[in-house]
Parts: structure tokens; sequence; C-alpha cells
């Protein structure tokens, strides 16, 4: 049995312990909506000016692996290289062959996603996905998808890189062998 894209989006949500107990079809509804969101963001040009690029220390300490992140207030990519070259070491134990470079592309990519989303187009996955938190009279009130956008960024930046395991596979490889593993 082949694990698809979506068992392995569904898996992701599943381990936010807000959504531990909800639906498999409720997650499985979610996770495709998150995923064909990451496809359309990927098909359509970023929009202009780009985020900032800058390399800084720490990533891969024993209690956390950090590949990148998208720092929002100054709206810079911080790109870990120890976190990556360990993440590469881990893949490798675990089986999955893949570059620090390719690993690289994918976590910049992945915090484009973040910066686009960021700058407004995660509202429309936010309306799509249309969890109400709850109603007030007339009042809707749209819940958070913990989740959503990680999935929509992994899937981003699975189509702009095109590397053979999808940030989505290797997520779930990197979170079984990280630690301890
Ligand atoms: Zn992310």
């Amino acid at each position: 049995m082949t694990t698809t894209d979506e068992d392995l989006a569904v898996d992701l949500l599943r381990a936010a312990p807000t959504h531990e107990n909800r639906a498999e079809e409720r997650l499985r509804a979610w996770a495709r909506i998150a995923l064909a969101f990451g496809d359309e963001l990927a098909a359509t040009p970023d929009p202009l000016p780009a985020p900032e690029i800058a390399e800084v220390l720490g990533g891969a300490r024993d209690d956390v692996l950090v590949l990148a992140e998208y720092d929002t207030r100054v709206r810079t990519i911080l790109v870990r290289p120890d976190g990556i070259s360990r993440a590469v070491k881990v893949l490798m134990r675990a089986g999955v062959s893949v570059t620090a470079g390719e690993l690289r592309a994918a976590a910049v990519a992945h915090e484009v996603a973040h910066h686009r989303m960021h700058r407004g187009e995660g509202r429309e996955l936010a309306r799509r996905l249309g969890h109400t938190a709850f109603r007030l009279g007339p009042w809707r009130i749209r819940g958070h998808v913990t989740g959503a956008d990680e999935l929509a960024a992994h899937r981003f930046a699975h189509r702009r890189t095109g590397i053979g395991h999808g940030p989505l596979a290797l997520t779930a490889a990197l979170t079984r062998h990280t630690f301890g593993g």
C-alpha cells in the first residue's frame, strides 16, 4: 500500500493536539483543501518584493530541528545550515537520500509560501477551509485550522522544487527518526 500526500497530510494534522479527536473525514477534507491551495499558490508567480534570505546559526539542538523559518517582522527567511545538515544525516539513516542543496531549496520554498500567505494570500485558504469556530446569532467566527498552512507550504515547496521525496514525506521521516530514533 502506498502512502499518498493526502494520507501524510492527514497524519500531520492529526498530530496537532487540537485535532486529535476530530473525525477522519473532516481532517481529510481539510488536507485536500490545503494541498490544492498549495498547488495553486505554486502555479502563480510570487509577488514582489521577494523576501530576504539570511543564514543563521542554530537549528540543530537536541530537542528541536529547524531547517528554515520565516520572520514575519522583518519579512526574512532565516535558513539554518546546521539544521539542514542534521536533517540530511537523519534522513540518510532513515534510508532517504537527499542532498543538503535539495533540502535547502525545499525549505526556502516552504518559507516563501509562508511569506505569501502571511502577506494576505492565507485569507483565501482560511475562507476555503471554512472552519467555523462558533456562531453567535448572525456572527460567524472563523477558526484557525492548525497545520493547514504547513500542508499548503509543503505542497508549494514540492511543486516548486520538484524534489523526488516530497517535503511531506521528508517531514514524516524526520519526525519518526529525529528524536531518539
Ligand atoms: Zn512551515
